[in-house]
Formats: structure tokens, sequence, C-alpha cells
């Protein structure tokens, strides 16, 4: 049983020969909208993945409110704790130019009033083996998760983006941090990936350093290092590869995998996802990923 605190935005993404400057028009070639936001795809990740997944947070009361919550429920993830707040749903618009280039603006929206946690939402992570976070939610929210957690000796996993400097205070709270290799240079404030991690786990018992295509890293106390390489597949659409290997290498870590087990699984996760097109929608189901 896994719960994620976390944000749901659609993603509204324009395709363009090039990205307007401030004050211009560009005609763009294609649109699509896409259920997205950190927090609901490490959602669907996990509940492809075979865990049983509930997740904490908001939708507005915009068109975008029940087609968030619908793509949820159609991977399985039990929506029944996210709050239908008044005003627009957490929107991202997203420009793709023909190199693959984005910019990107995010709107929190119905995201924004997620401040904290009810007893119903400390109840049902008292209920899980582990509780998901990210950064797109206000902080106070954030760490009042995690402490609801750290009450009921709930495992916490924290995946450090949008990237911010982090209060010592969270930090205490958090078990495993998984951040990818920009995330871990900034908030340790050291350039190699590695020299990083081994820095944070003055702070943080576990830590997972995601590589893109160079695979993953894992350090821990008093343990050796594992690294594990990512799996070869022609990289397609690398759009949410770190929260799909989230997602999944909490259900692996949940079902008491040993830690390179359970990272190699994540990483053929990951991998599928990379290989085809589509962020939330290409996440892999555990048939796929065991067959991988
Ligand atoms: P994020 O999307 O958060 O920046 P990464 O880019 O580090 O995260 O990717 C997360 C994981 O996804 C990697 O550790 C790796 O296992 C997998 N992955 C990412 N890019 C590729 C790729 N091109 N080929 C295969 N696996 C990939």
């Amino acid at each position: 049983r896994i719960t994620v605190l976390g944000s749901t935005n659609m993603d509204l993404v324009a395709y363009v020969p090039r990205a307007p400057r401030l004050g211009e028009t560009v005609t763009g070639h294609d649109f699509r909208t896409v259920p997205g936001g950190k927090g609901a795809n490490q959602a669907v990740a996990a509940a492809r993945a075979g865990a049983h997944v509930s997740m904490i947070g908001a939708v507005g009361s915009d068109d975008f409110g029940p087609r968030l919550r619908a793509a949820l429920a159609d991977s399985g993830v039990d929506t029944s704790l996210v709050r239908t707040a008044d005003g627009p749903s957490g929107t991202a618009h997203i420009v793709v130019d023909d190199d693959g280039a984005n910019a990107i603006v995010v709107v929190p929206g119905a995201n924004a009033s997620v401040t904290g946690v009810t007893p119903e939402d400390e109840a049902r992570i008292a209920a899980s083996d582990a509780l998901l976070l990210q950064l797109e939610l206000p902080l106070d929210a954030v760490l009042a998760g995690a402490e609801a957690a750290r009450r009921h000796g709930v495992r916490t996993v924290l995946t450090p983006s949008p990237a911010q400097p982090l209060p010592h205070e969270l930090l205490a709270l958090i078990d495993v941090l998984v951040p990818n290799e920009h995330e871990a240079s900034g908030l340790a404030g050291v350039a190699d990936p590695r020299a990083a991690a081994e820095e944070l786990l003055r702070d943080v018992p576990e830590v997972v350093v995601t590589l893109g295509a160079a695979g993953s890293l894992y350090v821990a106390r008093g343990a050796r290092p594992v690294t594990v390489p990512a799996r070869r597949v022609r990289a397609v659409d690398t759009t949410a590869a770190g929260d799909t290997f989230t997602g999944a290498l909490a259900v692996a870590l949940g079902e008491g995998r040993a830690v390179p087990d359970a990272l190699a699984w994540a990483s053929a996760a990951a991998a599928l996802s990379v290989g085809r097109a589509g962020a939330s929608s290409s996440m892999p189901y555990r048939a796929e990923i065991d067959a991988f």
C-alpha cells in the first residue's frame, strides 16, 4: 500500500517550430492535453506497477478537475482523498519546439489549496507502507505529510523536484531521497553526483540519484554504494522517466525486495516509459516490467 501526497496538473502542450519571444505570436502544428503533475504521475506509476495506491491532493472546479480525477482512477488509483477546490486545476503550459526543447509555465491552481493533512489523510498514511512526496504542493503540506508518516513509522520517499532549498526540518523526516543528478548537486552544493549523494547522507539515511541514460546510484549510511545501469532503449519521450522510476522503486521496496533488485526493476519500468510517447499514458504495467 502506497500513498502519494502531491500535485495533479493538466499539461497543455503546444508543438511549435520554435518558441515565441515575449510579445511574439507563433503558429504551432499540434496540441495535446495530458494529465500530469509529479504526484499524479508517481501515483499512476506505482498503481500500474502493482500497488494499492491512494492519492491525497486537490483538483479544481473547472473542466480539467473531473478529467484529472478520471485519469488517476483509470490506472486504479484511489481518489477518495482528492479534494475539489474552487477555482482552476493545476496546469502546466508547455511549448515544445522541433528540436524537442521545451519551455514550461506551471500554475499551481488547486494544488496551492493543499496546505496540510486532515485526520482522514493521516489515517490513510498510517495504513501505508510508504508515503511518496514531491515539491509541487506547498511546503507546509509536504512537511505535515512527512510528520504524519513519521508518527506512524511509515517510510517517506521524497523527490526534491522542482529543485529548491529544503528546510533541515523536512529532510530530517525523509527516509529515502530520490533526486536526479541536477537536484542532488543543487541540494548538496557539490557537482559530482556520487559526492553529492554521500553529502546528502548527513541528512537522510538512504539516497538514490537518477542519472538519466547513465542509470542510477544508491548510497546508504554504513552500506556499500550500488550503481545500476539504465536499460538500453531508443528514447522517444523522457517526460516523467523519474516519476515512473520512483513509483516502481517504492513498490519494489515495499515488497521487501533487496535494493539492487528494486533498482533494476525500477530502471526497467523507467526504460519502458522512455521508449514510448506520452507521459503518464506510457507508464508500464507490472507484467510488462517483469517481462522486460
Ligand atoms: P528525471 O526524469 O527526474 O530527470 P532521470 O532523467 O534521471 O530523471 O531518469 C530517471 C531514470 O529513468 C533513470 O535513472 C533511468 O533508469 C531511466 N532513464 C532515463 N532516461 C533514460 C534513457 N534515455 N534510456 C533508458 N533509461 C532512461
